[in-house]
Formats: C-alpha cells, sequence, structure tokens
C-alpha cells in the first residue's frame, strides 16, 4: 500500500531526508505481533499453549511480543479472556501509571472501544477500583462490552455517549485517559483503511473533535488527578496541537506529573510540552506502532468542588435479601458485592464502588456495569455467559466440564457437545482449566448456552 503523497512530503520535511525515509520504510513493513496477559487468568505465557513468546515487551510486564500470528479465533485461551491482542506501543499507558496508586482508583476511558486500554486500566485498578470505559459509536460500544465481560475483572462500566457528556460531572476521576481518535498516521502498515483514508482534511478534522474531547477530560479530572492523552498518530497538530490548545485553556491548572524512567534502548522519542511530558513512538526506533502519549496532572489546588448532574431514576434496583443470598453463592467474596437488578437481569459489584456506579447509571446511558449474573427463576439462578467469565466465580457453585481442544471449538461454534462428561443439570464449561461459558445437560441432550453473539463463525 503506497503512503499518501502528502503524508510522505511532511514526514522528509519534519523529520529530514534521512530519518523521514527509515519512517516511511518502517511504514511498508510487518508489524510485531504481541499480547498483553490478563494477570487474573495468566501469569505467564508459558500457561498458554497456543501462543509462542519471544520477549517481554519492555515496558509492559504483561506485555509479550510472539514470533509469529497465531490463530486466535482457534485458540480457546483467546476465548477464556486470558490475554488481549494488544500492539506493544499502546501498552505503554499502563508504564505512565507505573507509580500512581491505582487500586481503588477511579479512571476514565473516555474513547474506549474495543477497549484494550480499558482492560489494561481494569486490572490496575482492582476490586476496590472503577474503570468507566465509555463510547459514542453504540456498534463499538456492544464489542467494547463483550471484551469488558471477558476480561472479566467485573470492575469496569461502559457508556455509549458523546466525550463531552462527561464535562458536566466535574472533578471526578482520578486519571482520565483520552485514546483520541485520530488521522492514524502509526497505523498504516497494520490498517489499509487508514492509509487510504488519510487527508490533510482529516487530520484538521481530528485536531477539532480532540480539542472538544479534551476539554471534556479536564472538566472531569478531581485536583491533583492524571490526564493520559494518546493517539495512533505522528503529526504535530493531533499531538502537541492538541495539548497547546488545551493549555491555552487551562493555563496554570495543569501542572507536570512524576519523571519516569524510560531506557533510550526502547527508541521512544520523549519531549515536552508546556506541563505535559510527551513519549513518541516511531516504527523504526522503537519495537511497536507508532503512538504518541502525554501525560500532566490537575493543580491538586485547581479547584472545582466534584459535582455530579442532577439525577434521573437509576435503573438499578438493590437485591432483596432471598436474592442476594442465592446471588452470593455463585462468587467467591459475596461479602465484598452488592448485588442488583437491572431489569430482568441480577448484576453484581463490588461494594467499593457500588455507590459510583449507581450514580452514574442515574446519569449517562449505561450499558453494562460489573458482572451480569442471570435471571433469578423461582430463587434460582439462571446464570448469565458473562459469569462464566469473572475472575471473582466461586467454582464450587456448580460442576465443571473440561473440554480438550475439538470439544471446546466445537462448544465455541455453539455446535452440538457430547453429553458424555457433563452433570446433569447446569456446567462450566472449561478448555485448559479456564472458563468459557456454560452449557446444561438435560439427559442425554446438552444445551449449549454459549451467546450466539460470541460464537466462532470460522469453521
Ligand atoms: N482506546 C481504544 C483501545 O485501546 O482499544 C481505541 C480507541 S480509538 C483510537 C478512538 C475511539 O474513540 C473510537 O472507537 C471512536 O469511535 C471513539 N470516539 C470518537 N469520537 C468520540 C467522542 N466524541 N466521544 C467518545 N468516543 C469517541
Amino acid at each position: 500500500m503506497a503512503l499518501p503523497e502528502k503524508f510522505v512530503d511532511r514526514v522528509l520535511r519534519d523529520l529530514g531526508p534521512v530519518e523521514g525515509r527509515a519512517l516511511c520504510d518502517a511504514l511498508g513493513g510487518t508489524p510485531p505481533v504481541s499480547v498483553r496477559l490478563n494477570p487474573a487468568k495468566a501469569a505467564v505465557p508459558e500457561e498458554l499453549a497456543e501462543l509462542r513468546p519471544t520477549e517481554r515487551v519492555p515496558w509492559c510486564g504483561a506485555g509479550y511480543y510472539l514470533a509469529e500470528r497465531p490463530q486466535f479465533t482457534l485458540d480457546t485461551d483467546f476465548h477464556a479472556g486470558a490475554y488481549y491482542v494488544q500492539e506493544a506501543s499502546s501498552q505503554f499507558v499502563g508504564y505512565l501509571l507505573r507509580d500512581v496508586p491505582c487500586e481503588g482508583a477511579r479512571i476514565l476511558d473516555l474513547c474506549a472501544a474495543p477497549g484494550g486500554k480499558t482492560t489494561l486500566y481494569a486490572s490496575l485498578a482492582g476490586a476496590d477500583g472503577l474503570v468507566v470505559a465509555n463510547e459514542v459509536d453504540r456498534r463499538r460500544a456492544q464489542v467494547l462490552a463483550d471484551n469488558v465481560r471477558k476480561w472479566g475483572t467485573g470492575n469496569v462500566v461502559v457508556t455509549a455517549c458523546d466525550a463531552a457528556q462527561f464535562g458536566d460531572r466535574e472533578a471526578w476521576f482520578d486519571v482520565v485517559a483520552v485514546d483520541a481518535p485520530c488521522s492514524g498516521e502509526g497505523m498504516f502498515r497494520k490498517d489499509a483503511e487508514a492509509c487510504t483514508e488519510w487527508s490533510e482534511g482529516n487530520v484538521r478534522l481530528c485536531a477539532a473533535r480532540q480539542e472538544e474531547i479534551l476539554q471534556a477530560a479536564w472538566r472531569t479530572l478531581r485536583p491533583g488527578g492524571m490526564l493520559i492523552y494518546s493517539t495512533c498518530t505522528f503529526n504535530r497538530d493531533e499531538d502537541e496541537g492538541s495539548l497547546e490548545r488545551l493549555l491555552e485553556r487551562v493555563g496554570e491548572e495543569a501542572v507536570e506529573a512524576e519523571e519516569i524512567p524510560v531506557d533510550a534502548a526502547w527508541g521512544i522519542v520523549c519531549g515536552r510540552v508546556g506541563a505535559f511530558r510527551t513519549y513518541r513512538f516511531y516504527p523504526h526506533r522503537a519495537c511497536g506502532e507508532g503512538f504518541f502519549a502525554a501525560v500532566a496532572r490537575k493543580a491538586p489546588d485547581a479547584g472545582g468542588r466534584s459535582r455530579t448532574p442532577k439525577a434521573r431514576r437509576s435503573a438499578i434496583v438493590p437485591a432483596d435479601r432471598a436474592a442476594a443470598a442465592e446471588l452470593g453463592r455463585w462468587v467467591r467474596e459475596p461479602e465484598r458485592m452488592r448485588f442488583g437488578m437491572a431489569g430482568e437481569t441480577c448484576y453484581g459489584w463490588y461494594a467499593a464502588q457500588a455507590d459510583a456506579v449507581r450514580t452514574l447509571s442515574e446519569t449517562l446511558p449505561v450499558i453494562y456495569s460489573g458482572v451480569a449474573m442471570g435471571q433469578l427463576f423461582k430463587g434460582k439462578l439462571k446464570p448469565d455467559p458473562a459469569l462464566a467469565f469473572f475472575t471473582g466465580l466461586d467454582r464450587r457453585a456448580l460442576p465443571a466440564t473440561e473440554l480438550d481442544g475439538e470439544e471446546a471449538l466445537r462448544y465455541l461454534r455453539r455446535q452440538e457437545v457430547a453429553a458424555g462428561r457433563f452433570a446433569e443439570g447446569m456446567n462450566l464449561v472449561t478448555a485448559r482449566g479456564r472458563a468459557l461459558g456454560f452449557a446444561k445437560r438435560i439427559g442425554n441432550r446438552v444445551n449449549n448456552l454459549y451467546p450466539n453473539s460470541l460464537r466462532i463463525m470460522k469453521l
């Protein structure tokens, strides 16, 4: 795929002929493949049979480069949420938080789909923390919610609205991340569409959109909190330019974040824009796609009382005592959780953030939160597929049936599976010990309850 002429001209002008040519050559090459493990489901890549890790992503403890791209769709660990296929440079946002106590923090991921960074933040926030993952595009928000369910941490709220709507929720979050919609110059070798859709006009359009999103992000950040801005593009207008336009508005309210060590061997180009520290990944220098990240804090004395917009009625109704007892039976730490209903579906939330989830659901279009546990019929829970992925599931709640490779793939395709190994009634289906979903045996038949929306289509 030929690079856009005007892009090449600009790069050669900005970086000089040697460096500019090296970047263009790298953008014509093959991207490295990398994954990030889900620490709650896999401690080391050796536990994952289909992956051939070569080395670690140097700035991410759970990140690994792979020798080749496996057929992820045919790997049961992929479906179990044991890892996320995420390009290496993007994993750097976790490194920016290395000295920030994230456990228990409220993190907002304003432009979140499909959820690469959301899942990373969810692992950092822990059971007492909360990640709000927002995506304006409804279809993409559903994919985001699917990835959140699979990751299984139970500490994420997915909202589907324009970032601007968060501007009314002043001084609410400890960390706000804007992984902005951008012209995608850093993705040219991975995504041919980014290349064909690129134009100078689109760069300007993206820069204007970033300005609006950053303003909302700043308002919703609490004094002392941290703003992480990132794009997967190289141009100044969308990177340093967007930060400069934000700084023009917020002035002294922006202060430096803590310095973090960056090894020169990683090939990251470090810089500054006012209070922001910036980090740029060029694919001819660093092992990853093109990426730009920046970080600053809101001054602790920036003022701004935490303000929540006027509430509508919450869609959440607390579970009664009998329902809570049945739901509590399915999780390992019921005393740490609260249960409730949204419509017919029962949900569980970690207690530390349950009130925050409720407030969010009163004012924003929440499409998923906590862990969907299922529906109660005559006081008994019919589990939701999301509960299988939940890392807090108590496996003693029901029998588990382990399926081997081919049979597990039949299950994931929603085909028939042989009844032999299943116990009568509801079973947790596992492959290599990792939960994939539920199935119910009734006599000689097994009802495959794997959700249609997640089913593998490939034969
Ligand atoms: N953070 C994601 C990840 O790591 O997987 C990638 C995010 S992608 C670069 C930017 C996302 O922002 C797109 O999904 C896009 O639909 C969404 N978006 C665009 N405009 C938005 C807006 N005004 N408010 C919220 N999201 C927006």
